[in-house]
């Protein structure tokens, strides 16, 4: 059953509200422009919204328009409030030459402001109104530029952190000047008494699926006297101020909500909201050690939670909310696809870790005791699978198995764990600065020792974390002995950890000391890691000052000579999530490779060819330097989605399929796959997270031509990485389940429903 703690991006729609728009939609359907019955009920209902609507937002005078949502309310308002700008200036009256907004509004308001001063003309300039670390305006600042002020926009509470704007405090600033003041409602309706008439605001948008009615319906109060300019003009609706026919079905279920908020039964009170709110901000400190909230509790909306915790991705803390059953988001719900920090929280001056790894936890006024009681206990059981997946400062009561290769990824810079099951012994390949803690983390909790921490070469443009790391972990390496810049043993011929053995191979080009190391146990040669050398997609610049590429394709031809053209290269970057190559693809994808490895290069041709290639190289789309090259696309556009359906008709076919859960051991623990979806059940079932994917890819790689294996995950993302990797490596029958769990038939029919006592979840 899913909790949903996502209703700052959206709610759900309530009983009353679903029912009042079903019954316009079925019996009073009428356009309330008719003059016949019909249209005269649909008119009379249009009025009554409205009516309430005035009582509920204080508002007894002034326009008060239905329109789509709230990002055409601001339209309309900014509108309204440029063109009279334009006016007074076509007047010959000075009027102040900047519009102020605060720093951490919704895009909607900055990028309206932005647009229709562009269209307009206007050329005003637009300031944001910084905010302190409590998210508030500041105050000082607003004063000091209020007179040059046309127009101010301040939400009323924010998006992603719940603080609630000082309106009292904006207003003295802006009592006595004539600037026009809009105040985003969105995420007040409900929530805070906005006094709109008191205050003077002058535009205020408002949006229904915030507040339990359905998408596409909101409200935009303009106060009397204020200017105001249509945004669409056709049929004259709305008294000419909003053209288009109303939106019937969604006006009369807004009204259904409305007239719940003025009887009182439906929402809980602020108090009781904020008790939620303790109980759940209790339940993340018992789960995750050292979580912070990002917004002051006393100043924020009690419904919102916005949290970091220390060394915890935001998109690992969303999985595992996901995997239990908890539905939240990263920042807004506008940014959660994207890894970047939040904008929000960056304005708010939050430290880098604190901005990068937040998550929001949002709940609604019609949520239930129960509802909360089952959220805590979930975030609990959140916290317990993360320390049972080596995943917290905290060591695991039972040591978790260290799996034959893990590989972690940073903006495409790949770091390896390789381990002997066995032994727990362990070699660390190409370390990155911001994993030290992690990997240290994750050898310990596994009870393993390290035999070395290798680079497969030095960078030039920024220092290895080879040194951090051997500090972090230093209990667990060997006794000191003398090593070479890149954390070989001197002298030493080969490095051996349990029954795995590393030997090396001087490749320069990319850099003059780059080095494969080339790992191999009793059944041969397992993988080689290539560093930078070759790419899934690229080879190695060779650019740099440190670079040597007149001795590139004789370093190439030794590799060659060395592993063969199948052999699994495991490379330093991978930019487009493609896990693993070999010499036989990269020969295939990249004319220069191939020209070196069959002769038709000599070093001179070669280096000039790739000096070609690498001229004013494009920074990468993480805005670090591009390590190489890129020539193609290989696979990127096939595509490997198998639908839902397919896939049950699948299992009943006569052919082997193997379905591979690719999500991490911690959201594994919370829905095992065959939880996840009851036609999972008799099928062959494998769970390898895709971090330790490449320890599997050799095996896959053998099946029968005709084994069909489906990669699952949560959204379908990681699974297809998965899958277009096999294929790649030579296994057509691979595939990715096409919208991950989320879309399996039976979590749709689990959605939690309002006021419903949700029954508990087993095995959490
Ligand atoms: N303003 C705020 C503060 C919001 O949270 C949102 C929606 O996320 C909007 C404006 C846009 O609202 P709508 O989706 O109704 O256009």
């Amino acid at each position: 059953m899913e909790i949903y703690l996502d209703a700052n991006a959206t709610t759900p729609v309530l009983e009353e509200a679903r029912l009042a728009a079903l019954s316009v939609m079925a019996q009073a359907f009428g356009n309330p422009s008719s003059i016949h019955g019909a249209g005269l009920r649909a008119r009379a209902l249009l009025d009554e919204v409205r009516a309430t609507a005035r009582r509920v937002l204080q508002a007894p005078t002034g326009r008060l328009l239905f329109t789509s949502g709230a990002t055409e309310g601001i339209q309309t308002a900014v509108l309204s409030a440029m063109v009279h700008l334009r006016e007074q200036r076509r007047a010959g009256r000075q009027v102040p030459g900047c519009v102020l907004y605060g720093a951490t509004e919704h895009k909607a308001v900055p990028e309206a402001l932005a647009h229709w001063n562009a269209l307009l003309g206007l050329e005003l300039r637009l300031l944001p109104i910084p905010v302190g670390t409590h998210g508030r305006h500041d105050l000082a600042w607003l004063r000091a530029h209020a007179a040059q002020a046309a127009l101010v926009c301040t939400m009323a509470a924010n998006n992603e952190t719940g603080v609630i704007s000082d309106l009292d405090g904006i207003a003295a600033v802006l009592k006595g000047r004539d600037a026009l003041w809009l105040v985003d409602g969105v995420q007040a309706l409900g929530k805070l008494p906005l006094h709109l008439i008191e205050r003077r605001i002058d535009y205020a948008p408002f949006s229904g699926h915030k507040l339990y009615a359905p998408k596409g319906v909101g409200l935009l109060y303009v106060r009397e006297g204020a200017p105001f300019t249509p945004l669409l003009a056709g049929g004259g609706q709305e008294g000419a101020q909003r053209s288009g026919t109303e939106n019937m079905a969604g006006i009369a279920a807004l009204g259904a909500v409305l007239t719940a908020l003025e009887g009182g039964q439906t929402f809980a009170p602020p108090q009781v909201l904020a008790r939620w709110r303790d109980q759940l901000a209790q339940a993340l400190r018992e789960a995750f050690a050292g979580v912070v909230f990002n917004a002051p509790f006393e100043v924020s909306l009690p419904t919102t939670l916005n949290l970091s915790v220390p060394g915890l991705a935001a998109r690992t803390l969303l999985d595992l909310f996901d995997a239990a059953g908890l539905r939240a988001s990263g920042g807004s719900a506008c940014g959660s696809a994207k890894a970047r920090p939040s904008d929000v929280l960056l304005a708010m001056g939050l430290p880098a870790w604190q901005t990068a790894s937040a998550v929001r936890l949002s709940f609604g006024a019609a949520d239930s005791p129960e509802v909360m009681a089952e959220a805590c206990r979930r975030l609990k059981a959140c916290g317990d699978a993360l320390r049972e997946a080596c995943q917290t400062p905290e060591p695991a009561a039972v040591p978790l198995p260290a799996e034959g290769i893990t590989r972690f990824v940073v903006d495409a810079a790949c770091c390896y764990i390789l381990a002997d099951r066995a032994f727990r012994e362990c070699v660390v390949v190409d370390p990155l600065p911001e994993l030290t803690q992690q990997i240290a983390q994750w050898l310990r909790c596994r009870g393993c020792t390290v035999a070395a921490v290798l680079d497969t070469h030095g960078h030039g443009d920024h220092a290895s974390s080879a040194e951090a790391l051997r500090a972090a972990i230093a209990d667990l390496l060997p006794p000191p002995e003398p090593l070479d810049a890149l954390g070989w043993p001197l002298g030493a011929a080969e490095l051996r950890f349990g029954a795995q053995r590393l030997t090396r191979l001087a490749v320069p080009g990319h850099t003059q000391d780059s080095t494969v190391y080339l790992l191999a146990d009793a059944g041969g040669l397992r993988a080689a890691l290539v560093g930078d050398t070759v790419m899934p997609g690229a080879l190695g610049r060779s650019d740099f000052p440190v670079s040597a590429p007149l001795s590139y394709v004789a370093s190439l031809q030794a590799l060659e000579g060395a592993v063969g053209r199948h052999t699994l290269l495991l490379p330093g970057h991978d930019y487009d999530n493609r896990l693993a190559t070999t010499l036989a693809i990269e020969c295939a994808a990249q004319p220069l490779l191939e020209g070196a490895l069959s002769g038709r290069l000599g070093a001179e041709a070669f280096a000039q060819a790739k000096a070609a290639l690498e001229r004013e190289l494009a920074p990468t789309e993480f805005d670090t330097m591009a390590c190489g090259a890129r020539v193609d696309d290989c696979g990127m556009a096939e595509r490997v989605e198998v639908r839902p359906a397919d896939l049950h008709d699948w299992l009943q076919g006569a052919e082997r399929l193997v379905l591979v859960d690719v999500r991490e051991a911690y959201e594994q623990r919370l829905s095992p796959l065959a939880r996840n979806w009851a036609g999972a059940a008799g099928a062959e079932v494998e769970a390898v997270p895709l971090s330790v994917l490449l320890s599997r890819l050799p095996d896959w790689q053998r099946l029968p031509a005709d084994v069909r294996l489906v990669f699952c995950c949560r959204s379908g993302n990681r699974s297809a990485q998965a899958a277009r990797a096999l294929r790649r490596l030579g296994h057509r029958q691979a595939y990715s389940l096409a919208g991950g769990f989320a879309l399996l038939p039976q979590a749709d029919a689990r959605v939690h429903r309002l006021n419903q006592t949700p029954p508990p979840a087993a095995g959490f």
